[in-house]
């Protein structure tokens, strides 16, 4: 298992709809400990196989560093397989994400408060289960990358022309980041 290089803005597989995978889908147990390790030395909260390249129904969430605000965070730490949102529910609210993908940049992104969710464990056991609050917020992030859908894509076009000189500037590489990353505008 070894860290592995964040794709940044700007590259195609991020944008791609990821694929569900069977149990024997090969290397899996060394690509989840990879993108563990790979998520600590970024300190994310999640990560998604798209987001290190591999268009891959699978992402990781460990919010203990929420454990502070909200108690039962402190040992919500799950892998997420084949993941499907049944239903979403509540009045959408504002809050301020962060994504690997996109250092240095911080947006308030609208999302509902509750979803009910299906998925498989890292030993392919079935689950249907409903979150709430930081959890819901957390998994709806990392869910959208599975289905090519980015932070950005979730702020309203006006924001998006203002941002875009720093989303170009994310893409080249022109950004500090002491994690390692790819950039797809970067010259080689
Ligand atoms: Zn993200």
């Amino acid at each position: 298992m070894s860290v592995l290089p964040i794709l940044a803005f700007g590259d195609p597989i991020l944008k791609a709809k990821a694929k569900a995978i069977e149990k024997d889908y090969p290397g899996l147990d060394v690509l989840i400990s990879s993108m563990w390790e790979t998520m600590y030395k970024a300190n994310g909260v999640g990560l998604a196989a798209p987001q290190i390249g591999k268009s891959i129904r699978l992402f990781l969430i460990d919010a203990s560093p929420y454990g502070d605000e909200e108690a039962e965070l402190a040992d919500f730490k799950k892998v997420f397989i084949n993941a499907e949102v049944i239903e979403s529910s509540g009045k959408e609210y504002l809050f301020n994400e962060g994504c690997l993908s996109f250092p240095d940049l911080r947006e308030d992104i609208r999302r509902p408060p509750q979803i009910r969710i299906r998925y498989q464990d890292e030993q392919f056991n079935e689950h249907e289960e409903t979150f709430s609050g930081l959890k819901a917020r957390i998994i709806q992030h990392e869910y959208d990358h599975i289905d090519g859908i980015l932070m950005v894509d979730r702020i309203s076009p006006l924001k998006k022309t203002l941002l875009k000189r720093k989303l170009h500037n994310i893409s080249k590489g022109n950004v500090s980041v002491d994690y390692p990353m790819r950039f797809p505008l970067r010259k080689r």
